[in-house]
């Protein structure tokens, strides 16, 4: 949108700094405030051009400031754009108005006569869509915004409306005598129209007839509580677990009790979190709920917010932020390592920084308390969080400097921040760019292994199976959680994460025993992906090599070989794919790679009899595939039964891309109405899902919601599948319960379950 971004210069600075090999200075610096004055002051030659790095960054931030009129508010641009959703409206574009209106009033200057306009403007709109509540506080804005004395009227009714299609007849019934009140005061002109309105209004309330309603929001689900009460001396944490420290382990968590399956365990606010770019119109930039509304800062168009408490809750940053935040966001991770220090100030970083850990667990206070509620307690958590700076490639960690040199200086050039910082003596002035700039970097090491992503559920339906309706889990924010930064990783965690809006609520995935050490998964998971691929990812971002149950012991590997297994030819044993790209197996032929019996050992190339079996199935699954689109069903199942019968001899039940092919019979079949035999395809790719995923996977959940539709159509006709039905759907509740938290329910309407 503004044209201009960092990534390419970062880039082109990394590129020329390799180049010239004064890259390779930069690792004999030390410190952080070493490296980041080395790269201040590099000035390389690199074919023919003179490459200042200071002066690159200024210059890049030169034209960045010169954008900062794009993000800032415009009464004409408001206009026009409520304009726009005015004439949508009358339209009925419902949707299209509530955006444009929406969009009005984050353009809006605050004191502007347009912001009242729009929000009153909305607030019809979401009366329309039913959105009461949401209305209600738009027309609460707007009286606060000095909505025109003689439009008032209007609210009044509207207002009286939402309490009474809510069903809240004491409110509507105080708004009406309001209405009653206010008549004198209404223009003319509108007298008789206001009066007949208010007069049906009176009658509606009279006949009015109490409904019970059953929606779940957000904000009606239990509060997530932590199992057995807060642990004393590391915050956030359950009782009945405890943090240790051994050289072995370094700092971990450990149970002192058991903990059964699906316990709360850790419900952590974070420290600092930051909204991703890419969410800035959608979501709210405090607390990250999606936003139907909007309640925008009052200063720029980038920050929005559900209300005006959470518009609070941001002043103590985004009083910084604010106009510069389109500079700030587009370093990624950089950015929330700024936002940790304009949350804690400089004094406390300093206090921090220099204070003496000896004797101590790292990152506990002089209570004895690991990450307690003062802020100086919790930072001193967070800046004890182990930076991996030396360990991350070169041109990273230069990476890392020059975004960290351009927050700082863009933090000095726009904002107050190094003023009201200082020091009131003039004594410590050591607040200037490198400084800030080498306590930026400092987070950003230790951002790099131990920041969250925060995810959020999103309906979705699951690509072709569009009746099916599916959950997913989309990234809307980058946090910080000391107290679970202190887990250890695992392939195969005993604990699951999820967030209620920016708090981290972690369940228990299996039961623990006294004396387990509760490991959380960075990401590689031992059901995703092969050991190979764990291994080098964690190697790369958290540097370092798993030993967990799964990467060290020969059960595990033999079960992701059949992930891409075929029948061994010679001994009918499990034989695995060992070849780069997707093994799928339907492309055998072409694709560098060999079979590897786990049973015989034998290691041999595709046999010309298995590279044309596969070929084949490949061939008639596609023509499957083909006759669904085209609506031929009868084909479509034909093809695909032949594909499996002959697929069946040479593949393994669990390969992959076999089960794959099951589920576009099962689809076919679902899609001619054949329900019984779809249900029984559907229990077979469920077993093996199952073996794969395990018996809480979200795989698993996902697939128990494909059949339980088809399962729900085939009850239909046959009585008997309905017990069946009910332990499905009790099922589905509770892996989704356990992986989610309860608010998955507001996702899945059709799987409400008693
Ligand atoms: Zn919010
Ligand atoms: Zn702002
Ligand atoms: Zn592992
Ligand atoms: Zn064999």
């Amino acid at each position: 949108m503004n044209g201009v971004s960092c990534q390419p210069l970062l880039d082109r600075l990394t590129f020329a700094l390799v180049k010239t090999g004064v890259i390779s200075d930069l690792s004999k610096r030390k410190t952080e405030l070493e490296k980041i004055k080395f790269c201040l002051g590099v000035e390389v030659t690199y074919s023919d051009v003179k490459i200042n790095v200071q002066e690159e960054i200024q210059n890049l931030l030169d034209a960045l400031y010169d954008k900062c009129e794009d993000h800032s508010k415009s009464e004409a641009l408001a206009m026009k754009a409520k304009n726009q959703g005015s004439k949508a409206y009358l339209k009925k574009k419902d949707k299209e108005a509530l955006n444009c209106f929406s969009e009005s009033i984050c353009l809006a200057p605050a004191e502007s006569s347009v912001l009242p306009l729009a929000l009153a403007n909305r607030s019809a709109v979401l009366y329309q869509m039913r959105r009461y509540k949401e209305a209600l506080q738009d027309m609460e804005w707007a009286e606060g915004a000095c909505y025109p004395a003689a439009l008032r009227h209007k609210l009044l009714v509207r207002r009286c409306r939402c309490y009474l299609s809510m069903g809240d007849i004491k409110k509507a019934r105080e708004v009406l005598e309001a209405c009653n009140n206010h008549i004198h005061l209404v223009p003319l002109e509108a007298k008789d129209k206001y009066e007949m309105e208010v007069a049906d209004l009176k009658q509606k309330i009279e006949n009015h007839v109490p409904t019970s309603s059953t929606i779940t929001s957000q904000e009606n689900l239990q509060q997530p509580s932590l199992y057995g009460g807060e642990n004393e001396t590391v915050k956030y944490i359950t009782n009945a677990f405890e943090m240790k420290e051994n050289d072995k382990y370094g700092r971990h968590i450990v149970a002192v009790e058991e903990v059964s399956k699906g316990s709360e365990v850790f419900v952590e606010k974070p420290y600092a979190a930051i909204l991703l770019p890419e969410h800035h119109k959608t979501h709210c930039h405090s607390c990250f709920s999606r936003l139907l509304t909007s309640f925008p800062c009052s200063g720029c168009r980038d920050a929005i917010f559900c209300n005006e408490e959470c518009r609070r809750a941001s002043r103590l940053w985004h009083q910084y932020e604010c106009g510069i935040l389109h500079i700030l966001s587009s370093v990624g991770i950089a950015h929330l390592a700024l936002r940790i220090l304009l949350i804690t100030g400089w004094k406390l970083h300093c206090y921090i920084r220099e204070e003496v850990v000896e004797g101590k667990v790292a990152g506990f206070g002089e209570k004895g308390v690991y990450n307690g509620p003062d802020l100086i307690d919790r930072y001193r958590a967070v800046f004890h969080l182990l930076p991996h700076f030396n360990s991350c490639l070169l041109e990273d960690q230069l990476q890392y400097c020059l975004a960290a040199i351009l927050l700082a200086t863009a933090i000095s050039d726009k904002t107050n921040f190094i003023k009201e910082n200082m020091d009131e003596n003039g004594e410590k002035t050591d607040l200037d760019v490198p400084h800030l700039a080498s306590a930026v970097m400092r987070h950003i090491a230790q951002l790099v292994s131990n920041a969250h992503a925060i995810t959020q559920l999103m309906p979705s339906d699951s690509g072709g199976h569009s009746r099916v309706e599916q959950i997913k889990q989309i990234r809307v924010a980058s946090a910080i959680y000391p107290t679970a930064s202190m887990m250890n990783h695992s392939c195969k965690p005993n604990i699951i994460n999820s967030f209620y809006k920016d708090v981290l609520v972690i369940r228990t995935t299996e039961d623990i025993k006294p004396g387990d050490q509760v490991s959380n998964c960075y990401g590689p998971h031992y059901c995703r992906q092969t050991r190979e691929e764990r291994q080098e990812a964690l190697k790369q971002q958290y540097f370092f090599t798993c030993k967990c149950e799964p990467c060290t012991q020969p059960k595990y590997m033999k079960s992701e070989a059949s992930w891409s297994g075929f029948y061994c030819e010679n001994c009918g044993g499990a034989s695995s794919w060992m070849g780069n790209e997707d093994p799928g197996g339907c492309n055998t032929e072409n694709n560098e790679g060999v079979l590897l019996c786990l049973q015989c050992h034998r290691v041999q190339r595709p046999s010309a009899h298995l590279v044309y079996t596969c070929s084949r199935v490949n061939s008639l699954h596609e023509s499957g595939e083909e006759a669904i689109r085209k609506g031929n069903l009868p084909d479509a199942v034909s093809l695909l039964r032949n594909a499996i019968q002959i697929g069946s001899k040479v593949y393994l039940p669990e390969n992959q891309y076999f089960l794959r092919v099951r589920d576009t019979l099962a689809r076919a079949l679902a899609d001619s109405g054949d329900y019984e035999n779809c249900t029984l395809e559907l229990q077979e790719c469920l077993q093996f899902m199952e073996q794969r995923y395990g018996p809480e996977s979200i795989e698993l959940a996902h697939e128990f919601l494909k059949y339980s539709e088809v399962l729900e159509l085939a009850a239909a006709v046959n009585d008997k599948l309905q017990d069946e039905l009910r332990m499905v759907k009790k099922r589905i509740n509770d892996i989704f319960t356990l992986n989610y938290g309860p608010q998955w329910k507001i996702y899945l309407s059709t799987c409400a379950v008693k």
